[in-house]
């Protein structure tokens, strides 16, 4: 049977979903816990990434090499490059890209050296049938977030998104990085720290991903504000309900 790999950003998305799995046992590799179970009948590891691209390829060869998964999915959050990816959207990658990379006049700008290539697409099925559970999700708010966090954050008409990702170790957090962002990578629909460097590793392995990601700021002047409220309260949410949706119709 399938091995899903399940990897969160964010202790508040690993602890939701452990929560929910009836027979989890933990695993110790490399300084990781993983999470060894069972979700909606689906054998399912899940483990906290950590942050930043070097961190979440680790986690995602330990989850490769030593727990044999057939596919892997990664949850965030990430900030909002495009105009239209509003806060509480949600963006289902279909190509990550790792905008830090520059080895010019070598290699083109953004093209990963001896891969020939600067784009790394996500699995189709797969990232269609999250983003189809996300719309779901996404369709009534109100089921899975609090009156007063839909209220805060204005969420509601949440959307989902299917497009560009782009990493780097960097927290996007000024207008003028945005902005810049925006200017060398004009489809990039959000920007985050670790999806790229995961598709990278699944690429080599051969082994089909996917990365679905709630836009928690607009990677601008704001971007801290409220960041830790709206994981806790949002973002977590969000990516329980989706992962749940799509592994019980999977
Ligand atoms: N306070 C957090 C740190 C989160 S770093 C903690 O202590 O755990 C930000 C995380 O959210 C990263 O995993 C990154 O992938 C994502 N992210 C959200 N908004 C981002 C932005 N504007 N720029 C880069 N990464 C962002």
């Amino acid at each position: 049977m399938a091995v899903i790999g399940i990897m969160s950003a964010m202790h508040e998305e690993l602890a939701a979903v452990l929560a929910v799995m009836p027979d989890e046992h933990r695993v110790r590799v490399a300084g990781r816990d993983f999470g060894v179970g069972h979700w909606h009948g689906h054998d399912v590891v899940v483990v906290l990434s950590r942050i930043g691209k070097v961190a979440a390829a680790t986690t995602a060869t330990v989850l490769l090499e030593r727990f044999k998964v057939d596919a892997l999915v990664f949850t965030g959050a990430a900030g909002g490059l495009a105009a239209d990816a509003q806060v509480g959207d949600v963006v289902v990658a279909s190509a990550l890209v790792q905008h830090d990379m520059d080895a010019s006049p070598l290699f083109p700008k953004h093209e990963v050296p001896l891969y020939g290539r600067s784009r790394f697409e996500t699995d189709a099925a797969l990232s269609q049938a999250l983003a189809a559970a996300a719309a779901q999700v996404l369709s009534d708010p109100a089921q899975h977030l609090g009156a007063q966090a839909i209220a805060d954050f204005h969420l509601l008409s949440p959307r989902v998104h299917q497009g560009l990702i782009v990493s780097g170790d960097r927290f996007v957090s000024t207008t003028a990085e945005s902005q810049a962002l925006q200017c060398s990578l004009p489809d990039a629909l959000a920007v985050e720290m670790e999806g790229a460097a995961v598709a990278q590793v699944c690429l080599d392995y051969g082994v089909p991903f996917a990365a679905v990601r709630t836009i928690s700021d607009r990677a601008d002047d704001d971007a801290h504000t409220d960041f830790g409220r709206f994981i806790r309260d949002v973002a977590s949410r969000y990516s329980l309900a989706i992962l749940s949706q799509w592994l019980m119709h999977l």
